[in-house]
């Protein structure tokens, strides 16, 4: 199946979406998390991404759409895919398209998280992320074991740049007027599912398989 996430900053995409992959069985496809990863290896495509990401701003479409093109050539996606931070406005909705087309696939369900802005707020001063395999923490939401270490791979956890106080703020007006259109961009095609995700992570994740199951029965979900 393939699933794309939709929601504001802070609304849960990533860790819902690292967990929802794992449940099913299919590739994570996170722009952020692939921009960062350019980042962090000083390609060209990073250094000309970090400016706008340091300050909230969406990196232009063409970039992403470049990056996002090479990651669907792979073939792991054609056993499904969860989709997390794409599309980001309108036109990404539509480039989306014209990418999986070339596959032969289509986008089977949107999952819009719909979260309280106080809640968005204290989730994303409080995360923590990996520096080597990306796993989301939160300091008092869902702490790690041994302080500022991952759990999984023993390395360093840091506080994403964008994740300060001002940061948070921009990203927010930049999702409120150019992300939230996707959603009655889903909505009109008829594969918009909408779900409170202000709870506890386990919960919400609980009630996206829920809706998995009642999409397709025959999924195959593992414990
Ligand atoms: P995220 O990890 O999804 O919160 O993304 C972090 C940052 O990466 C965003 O604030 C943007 O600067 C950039 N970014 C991620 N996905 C996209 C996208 N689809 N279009 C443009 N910029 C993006």
């Amino acid at each position: 199946m393939n699933i794309v996430l939709l929601g504001p900053p802070g609304a849960g995409k990533g860790t819902q979406s690292k967990r929802l992959a794992e449940r099913l069985g299919v590739p994570h496809i996170s722009t952020g998390d692939l921009l960062r990863k350019n980042v962090t290896e000083g390609t060209g495509l990073g250094r000309e991404a970090k400016s706008y990401m340091d300050k909230g701003l969406l990196v232009p479409d063409e970039l992403v759409t470049r990056m996002l093109t090479g990651r669907f050539e792979q073939k792991d996606v054609r056993s499904g895919f969860i989709l997390d931070g794409y599309p980001r406005n309108t036109a990404q909705a539509k480039t989306l398209e014209g990418i999986l087309s070339g596959p032969g696939l289509d986008i089977d369900m949107a999952v819009y998280l719909d979260t309280s802005e106080e809640v968005i707020v204290q989730r994303l001063s409080g995360r923590l992320v990996c520096s080597k395999c990306g796993a989301n923490y939160h300091s008092t939401n869902m702490p790690p074991k041994k302080e500022m270490v991952c759990d999984a791979c023993s390395a360093a956890l840091y506080q994403r740049a964008d994740d300060k106080e001002e940061t948070i703020r921009r990203r927010l007006e930049v999702y409120n007027n150019e992300s939230a259109p996707v959603i009655d961009y889903y909505s009109a095609k008829g594969i918009l599912k909408r779900l409170a995700a202000d709870g506890e992570a386990m919960a919400v994740l609980d009630k996206i398989i829920d809706l998995v199951r009642e999409e397709d029965d025959s999924f195959k979900i593992q414990k």
